[in-house]
């Protein structure tokens, strides 16, 4: 059977991921990899890293009284309670926890609504307990984890503290991603906050994050853990973007603050200022310009750019006259002429390609990146 868990991040003390670990902790039967899946940032209700979890049991139908008596005795006071981010731009809700249970493994088809868009029914489950979490935590159980990557997380017991020289040794591993933001070296593994995460170390197998948490947590000056877990995840699949897309630029503007705001002959864009190249490239672009873009769209169809790649950019100027001075229009299709010394010529433009400041798919720097970005190559 499955198993999945949503929306229990709560102010004191509280995230899924560890009432996940807490119920996995007190099953009463033997259980497969436990995964934790990302959805569309943009649900209407989320949970903080909008991240839920599920796990594959070994049991039939006589869990259920145990899941009752877990769910009224554990999950179901964590209702109502607000969680609260300081690295989060958005409101935050009332936890409104779900769990689910099905027989066999839902339909794929539900995981790629939920991670693409806003999703509001459930697949059929042979019991649901709770409420709005029931939506993630069925779309965990459907994730079919074509590209899965892999997260070790350590809870602290007090104090969040990570030995940098550890993180450092751990971040130069070939399997290991996201541990420190390759410019300014600060870790990205730790949240801030009173969530109970000491940190979450990302990588490419199961045993690279199983085995660099263990160095994390046995050196020097890392504070106590709780306990740590490892999860199958979907961080960094790209499964949220289905396609890029390729257009004209109409118009280009840099708002206060330094976002930039591209429309196009399709979609209206927006790079925001703190995606480094990225953003800068997309102020250097000029209407007629053609770029390849990728992101998700939000609830006010405006695409979120994840990454801008550059097709062509040409500039047209009137060429110039032999005396030096730049040839002006006499009118539609009727040649240019110097102002200086009224030489005439037929050829109207001299097209030239711009430089772009970056060659190939730009995106936003590590540490500004979604949890489900993709590096784009
Ligand atoms: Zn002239």
């Amino acid at each position: 059977m499955w198993l999945g868990l949503d929306d229990t991040d709560h102010l004191e003390g509280g995230c899924t991921t560890l009432e996940f670990h807490k119920l996995l902790e007190s099953l009463p039967c033997s259980y497969s990899e436990p995964r934790l899946v990302r959805l569309w940032p943009f649900a209407a209700q989320r949970t903080r890293g909008n991240a839920a979890l599920a796990v594959e049991i070994d049991c039939d139908e006589e869990i259920i009284d145990f899941l009752d008596d877990y769910w009224q005795r554990v999950i179901l006071p964590l209702r109502g309670a607000v969680s609260s981010s300081n690295h989060d731009d958005r409101d935050q809700h009332p936890a409104d926890p779900g769990m689910v249970l099905f027989a066999e493994q839902p339909d794929s088809e539900f995981y790629w609504r939920a991670v693409r868009q806003e999703v509001a029914d459930l697949p059929p489950a042979v019991k649901t307990w709770g409420g709005h979490g029931c939506i993630g935590a069925s779309a965990a159980c459907a994730w079919p984890a074509n590209i899965c990557t892999w997260e070790s997380i350590a809870w602290r017991v007090k104090e969040r503290k990570v030995d940098e020289i550890a993180l450092a040794e751990v971040d130069s591993w070939p399997e290991t991603f996201l541990c420190r933001d390759p410019r300014s070296k600060r870790g990205l593994i730790a949240p801030r906050g009173p969530c109970p995460v000491m940190f979450g170390i990302r990588a490419t197998s199961q045993q690279a994050a199983a085995n660099a948490a263990e160095v994390l947590i046995v050196a020097k000056d890392t504070a106590p853990v709780l306990a740590c877990r490892t999860f199958a995840t979907n961080q960094a699949s790209g499964d949220h973007l289905e396609s890029s897309f390729t257009a004209k630029v109409n118009a280009v503007a840099t708002l206060k603050g330094g976002h930039t705001t591209i429309e196009t002959e399709l979609d209206n864009l927006v790079s925001f200022s703190e995606g480094g190249e990225m953003n800068i490239l997309a102020q250097w672009l000029q209407c007629g310009d053609e770029i390849e873009y990728l992101g998700l769209q939000d609830r006010d169809g405006v695409i979120h750019l994840e990454g801008l790649k550059l097709l062509s950019a040409t500039s047209k100027q009137r060429p110039t006259c032999d005396c030096g001075k730049r040839m002006k229009s006499m009118g539609k299709g009727q040649g240019v002429r110097c102002p200086n010394c009224k030489n005439i010529q037929n050829r109207q433009w001299i097209v030239t390609e711009r430089i772009p400041p970056s060659s190939g798919w730009t995106q936003p720097p590590f540490d500004c990146r979604r949890h489900l970005a993709r590096e784009i190559v």
